[in-house]
């Protein structure tokens, strides 16, 4: 479903990515490691478009991703979250997963502006689409609510829940357990189990969570200073010498 190949991307003399490939198979669970600065946040950013890259490709279902516009991403079913929380805060949750339904529908709604019925039906499509989302994440309780009224860890599952909404293909999710509590990380890992099983899609997530990305990726890709250093199974990742180097340096 995803190949990345020999991706570089440099900011005058950094080198963020070097030569990064990997590949990830429909349906699957990946996660992507390494220590800060390890160009993580850079390889999600060429996946979403917002970054230009230097060299190499990503191939999304055989298309090549750096050869589609930002705005074309979502068309294709990839959906992406944000550390930073990309939300309307003076909206409620529900109306916030709303827009998320529509981001992917766009194109086709402004294509269809003057054929009113049809508007119709895609409006009622798009909000049962939210509702499913919303009763899946269990924001039923909260969907009126103001989002600027809410919990953090209620905030994350309800940007999880705009993207979602798409009902992308691809999921990129960028430290979906930052700032959670203990509890609420054993709930983020249920809930995405659910969701992958649930809406049969592909997860590919930044953490620094290691407990979550090891007990929930079927696929571990590691990167440092801009290098893939492991890619495999949890197992076979976890006791890599590279790896275990990076994270521990020289200690
Ligand atoms: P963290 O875990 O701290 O978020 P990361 O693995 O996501 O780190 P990146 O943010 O991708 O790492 O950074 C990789 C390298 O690229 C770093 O040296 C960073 O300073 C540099 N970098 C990233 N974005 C830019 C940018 N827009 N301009 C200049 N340098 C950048």
């Amino acid at each position: 479903m995803l190949e990345v190949r020999d991706l570089t991307v440099r900011f005058g003399g950094i080198t963020a990515l070097d030569r990064v490939s990997f590949s990830a198979a429909a349906g699957r669970i990946v996660g992507l490691i390494g220590p800060n600065g390890a160009g993580k946040t850079t390889l999600f950013n060429c996946l979403s478009r917002l970054y230009r890259c230097d060299e190499g490709d990503i191939l999304f279902e055989g298309r090549s991703l750096l050869r589609t516009p930002a705005h074309g991403i979502a068309a294709l079913g990839i959906a992406r979250t944000f550390q930073n929380l990309a939300l309307f805060r003076t909206m409620s949750v529900r109306q916030n997963i709303l827009l998320g339904a529509h981001s992917r529908a766009a194109g086709g709604f402004v294509a269809h502006a003057l054929r009113l019925p049809r508007v119709r039906a895609q409006e009622r499509a798009l909000a049962a689409q939210a509702d499913e989302i919303v009763e899946l994440l269990e924001l039923g309780p909260v969907a009126g609510r103001r989002v600027a009224d809410l919990p953090f860890g209620t905030l994350k599952r309800v940007e999880l829940g705009r993207a979602l909404a798409s009902r992308p293909k691809l999921l990129l999710l960028d430290e979906p357990a930052g700032g959670l509590n203990h509890e609420e990380v054993g709930g983020l890992m249920e809930l995405l189990r659910g969701i992958r099983e649930r809406l049969s899609l592909s997860l590919l997530l930044v953490e620094h969570h290691m407990n979550l990305v090891m007990r929930i990726s079927d696929q571990v890709v590691a990167l440092n200073f801009g290098r893939k250093i492991a890619d495999g199974t949890p197992d076979e990742v976890r006791h890599d010498a590279e790896l275990v180097k990076a994270y521990l340096g020289n200690a």
